[in-house]
């Protein structure tokens, strides 16, 4: 796959060819890397799922708890 480049002063992403020369970013001028970095939302998104599959899964054993009598 190939990066998408993301330009953090401006908090979007660019396509390939709005890319100035050198991989300048058109809108600040800001030269964008073109490394596989991971945006900081993305890794929100993770964090997020992973809280709310934590959440559930609480709930499933606070089910268990009361429906199942040991
Ligand atoms: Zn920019």
């Amino acid at each position: 796959m190939v990066p998408i480049p993301w330009c953090e002063t401006c908090a979007k992403y660019l396509e390939q060819d709005d890319l100035a020369e050198e991989g300048k970013c058109p809108g600040c001028g800001e030269i964008i890397a073109q490394r596989a970095k991971t945006p900081w939302h993305f890794k929100l998104l993770v964090v997020g799922t992973t809280i709310y599959l934590l959440y559930r899964l609480g709930q499933g054993i606070d089910w268990l708890v009361r429906h199942v009598h040991f």
